[in-house]
């Protein structure tokens, strides 16, 4: 395999650690070209200096002016800043594949512009299938590029579906870990606290996505990007709990054999296997050991306690700008919840009447899913509860 050059866009991010550490144990195969952060630059700088980089980027503007006057990047390296800046980054001449790890909507139009300028992308941020699906996969497909999974559910199916043609496959199967919170009563659930809600059992992660993991949000996200990436409406696509983490998804052909993916709760597995596709070569952590006992657990979803994913199923559905509206929405009361403004089990209602007070429409342009997401935002701030 010729070595591959990849740009991160979201380098200091837990993604994008996970990813500088699979370059590290693969610098043959692997080049990191350049990489970008929202304003964390000194983090950036020593990654700047560990990988040789001659771009760097920071979405925040000041935090670009700190980091050119800090002295702490090498010589002649060229710091970008803005929205321009990631997508200089995201079109850079010699890069081969764009990680995407930023969160929120940044990630949108660089993604298009790393397809538009014929990269791979290797997508970690959620928003940009859920908003852009529509685009983003079509673009891929006009020009023959893969989009590839970071996610690890995503990445399972990927690994699953294999060269198998899309006929064949009846059904997706989307693990999820449940939370914290799998077992509470539903009287449990109303006083969840924050202390609660971010202390997630398999998987160390930020703090939003911590959240939605527990409110199985983050699962009705990965379910409306599922539907994109393999082209598979909703009502094929299963939730299925398994609280160990390590099944990471399945899928069912239409003759009934379900595959399976496996490996420890890492993402360098999934991130080294779409860095690396369609080769292979040892990971950056230890795999499974079977020599000790070990117990996999499979559930049904209780969607009545995670009303979340049924609103993700709906938004999936009636597709349009539903999907932002139940991400903005989503967004919009978890920060709200994070700041003790709102309770736990508010989360779900602030999303439900946003999704009720948007006119559904066919977005046209990225511009329309941004005016979309901007009104579910405005609109849900209004349904906050007032302390
Ligand atoms: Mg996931």
């Amino acid at each position: 395999m010729a070595k591959r050059n990849i740009v991160i866009l979201g380098a200091t991010g837990s993604i994008g650690e996970s990813t500088l550490k699979v370059a590290r144990k693969h610098p043959a195969r692997i080049g990191v070209a350049a990489a970008a952060a929202h304003s964390r630059f000194e983090p950036l700088a020593k990654i700047a200096h560990e990988f040789h980089l001659r771009d760097v980027a920071l979405f925040d503007r000041a935090a670009a002016a700190r980091a050119r006057d800090s002295g702490l990047f090498p010589a002649g390296t060229r710091i970008h800043e803005g929205a321009e800046g990631l997508l200089a980054l995201a079109t850079l001449d010699g890069a081969d594949l764009v990680v995407m790890a930023i969160v929120g909507t940044l990630g949108l139009h660089p993604a298009l512009a790393a397809l538009q300028a014929g990269k791979a992308i290797a997508l970690a941020s959620k928003e940009i299938l859920v908003l852009a699906g529509k685009f983003i996969m079509a673009e891929a497909a006009r020009r023959n590029l893969p989009v590839l999974p970071l996610d690890s559910e995503h990445n399972a199916i990927f690994q699953c579906i294999g060269a198998e043609p899309r006929r064949l496959v009846d059904r997706l199967i989307l693990t999820a870990s449940g939370g914290p919170f799998r077992d509470f009563t539903a009287e449990q659930m109303r006083s969840v606290t924050l202390e609660q809600a971010l202390r997630h059992p398999n998987w160390d992660m930020g703090p939003k996505v911590t959240i939605d993991s527990s409110t199985m949000a983050n699962k009705g996200l990965e379910l409306i990007e599922a539907r994109w990436l393999f082209d598979i409406p909703q009502e094929r696509i299963d939730i299925v709990v398994h609280p160990q983490s390590i099944i990471h998804s399945l899928v069912r052909f239409v003759d009934g054999s379900i595959l399976a993916q496996l490996a420890p709760p890492q993402m360098t597995f999934p991130i080294q296997h779409c860095l690396l596709h369609p080769d292979r070569a040892e990971g950056a952590s230890a795999p499974l050991d079977f020599s000790k006992i070990m117990t996999l657990e499979l559930r049904p979803p209780d969607t009545g306690r995670f009303p979340c994913l049924r609103l993700a199923r709906e938004a999936s559905a009636v597709a349009g700008v539903a999907p932002a509206v139940f991400n903005a929405a989503n967004e919009v009361a978890v920060d709200a919840f994070v700041k003790r403004a709102i309770g736990y089990t508010d989360i779900p209602v602030v999303i439900e009447k946003t999704l009720g007070a948007i006119q559904n429409r066919e977005p046209e342009t990225l511009e329309d899913l941004l005016a979309a997401d901007a009104e579910a935002r405005r609109c849900a701030g209004e349904f906050l509860p007032r302390a």
